[in-house]
């Protein structure tokens, strides 16, 4: 393997639960470690906290279970949450069990190592960014800083701290030297303030809480000891959110640098910061969209609306599959990723591999499908000049005399890369590799983003996306939601499905859509 997951160490193993930490929330702060791990996994435990996108790297066939914890809704204990590892590793998985930020810094990762411990189940701990350093950085604050705080102690905010009990000892606190990093504070910070106010620390110490951080969604409030209370109150100041405490804040003023509110040159470059976007896709299609929006500083939510599944004739496929490997087509040309993964994956049950297609050329309809090629260990010999299928047979028909190829695609899929090719004079055989049907149910994580109002933008990038995306959704999309279609037909099955659309790309494609999210954002809500 190449490239930095090289550097991330063994896959992850059957039988091993795996405590990773996933940083803070933006998916470039995942350690290598991290990434190979999760992208090795068979089964992954993840909650409220740890970063979605990072969920992506999942194989297909992944199990995946959310034990978060949400205020009003049921989540796993933590007694639960180390049996669920426990049992899931003595079946056999690799576990990975993915925290937010570091799982040993007020994560109760140790809590999980003590029940593999107990078990005897075999464990790694994978160490992380930690948002108690980290949300303050992405705020320009320092958590240290030569002459102004020498060190810093991170601290959990959520006790009471008027309770006999309470296990942290604010005098001492207030005597500290340095920097104070509170988690899990947001909803008593009047009370611990007063707790260090009352033990000495001055009432102007500058506080900073930072919200979300290191995501496109991050928030800073900046106060005092004596006014946060109010402050928080007043803004409605809502966690996750570390709470600095000491003059390190100051600093903000000079080197804030990614917030759209601050260093212009993060808002030129992050025209979508702040803004979340839902992107109704393919669950196995390749994000590009969502790769964009990201890098303009969006945070992209993505809404699986279709699946792929295995043909229903596998014997057909299989048959032609042999035929290939013993070249009876000169080419063979793949359409989509999915083609190639639904191959792959015959060939392994099969008992073949690529070598099967030695004796065929193979054409690819783009730089999507022809990385999903290499993925399978092979070199695709044309990818033409415009990724579209009737570029595709263009390119097929323009470079050789009439040959055969085999087209291995989805059971709904267009002719024309079929009917270009027989033009010319090919022999053309298709044959249904995967099948492509819609899901059931919308994802929940997603449902719960629409519900509270947390989705800003939604991209349809086809008119069937807008119909499966209704019907999963079941009812109406709040007005405040805006909505970016990626051409006129989509627009018009928005509108006849009862949405308002609020820019059309122009021109229809990935980059036109990506502008329309831009338009879309920029309007006023409702
Ligand atoms: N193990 C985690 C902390 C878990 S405790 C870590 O190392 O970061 C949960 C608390 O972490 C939250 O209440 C909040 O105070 C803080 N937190 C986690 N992610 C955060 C983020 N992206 N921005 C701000 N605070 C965050």
């Amino acid at each position: 393997m190449t490239g930095p997951l090289s550097f991330g160490g063994p896959p992850a193993a059957p039988g091993v639960v795996y405590l990773v930490g996933g940083g803070p929330g933006d998916p470039g702060l995942l350690t290598v470690r991290a990434a190979r791990l999760l992208s090795t996994a068979g089964f992954v435990a993840h909650d409220r906290l740890s970063p979605s996108q990072a969920l992506a790297l999942c194989p297909d066939g992944c199990e995946r279970v959310d034990v978060g914890k949400l205020p009003d809704r049921h989540g796993l204990s933590q007694d639960e949450i180390g049996a669920l590892l426990v049992e899931r590793a003595a079946r056999g998985q690799a576990v990975v069990r993915l925290k937010g930020g570091d799982p040993f810094v007020l994560g109760r990762g140790s809590e999980e190592a003590q029940a593999c411990a107990a078990a005897g189940v075999p464990f790694e701990v994978v160490p992380a960014v930690t948002s108690a350093v980290a949300a303050p950085a992405y705020a320009g604050i320092p958590i240290t800083h030569r002459g102004v705080a020498p060190g810093f102690a991170v601290v959990a905010g959520h006790e009471d701290p008027t309770k006999p009990a309470a296990q942290v000892d604010y005098a001492a606190l207030a005597a500290f030297p340095g920097t104070l990093a509170l988690l899990m504070g947001v909803g008593r910070i009047g009370a611990i303030a007063g707790a260090l106010m009352a033990a000495g620390k001055p009432a102007d110490t500058p506080v900073a809480l930072v919200r979300r951080g290191t995501t496109p969604r991050q928030e800073t409030l900046v106060t005092t000891l004596a006014d946060v209370g109010e402050a928080v109150a007043a803004a409605g100041f809502g966690p996750p959110a570390v709470a600095v405490v000491g003059d390190v804040v100051g600093l903000r003023d000079r080197i804030a640098w990614f917030e759209s509110d601050h260093a212009g040159w993060v808002r030129e470059r992050r025209p979508l910061h702040g803004c979340s976007v839902l992107v109704p896709r393919t669950r196995q299609q390749a994000g590009e969209l969502s790769r964009r929006l990201a890098a303009l500083g969006a945070e992209p939510v993505e809404a699986p609306t279709i699946a792929i599944e295995p043909t229903r004739d596998r014997q057909g496929l299989r048959r032609r599959l042999r035929e290939l490997g013993d070249g009876a087509f000169d080419w063979v040309a793949f359409t989509s990723a999915n083609g190639v993964r639904a191959v792959s994956a015959e060939f392994d049950e099969m008992g073949a591999d690529a070598r099967l297609f030695a004796p065929t050329a193979i054409a690819v309809v783009g730089p999507g499908t022809a990385d999903a090629v290499r993925r399978a260990g092979l070199r695709p010999d044309l990818v033409p000049p415009r990724y579209t299928t009737a570029g595709l047979a263009e390119a097929m028909v323009a470079g050789a005399p009439p040959a055969s190829a085999l087209l291995p695609r989805a059971d709904i899929a267009t002719p024309t890369l079929a009917r270009g090719l027989r033009d010319a004079g090919w022999r053309v055989t298709e044959v249904e590799a995967y099948r492509t049907v819609a899901v059931r149910d919308l994802d929940p994580g997603v449902r719960r983003r629409l519900e509270d109002g947390d989705v800003d933008v939604i991209a349809f990038p086809s008119s069937s996306t807008v119909r499966n995306f209704v019907d999963l959704l079941g009812g109406q999309v709040d007005d405040r939601v805006r909505v970016a279609a990626i051409g006129p037909v989509t627009a018009g099955t928005c509108v006849e499905r009862g949405l308002r659309v609020d820019a059309v790309a122009r021109p229809h494609d990935l980059d036109g859509l990506v502008g329309a999210v831009v338009a879309a954002a920029r309007t006023p809500a409702g």
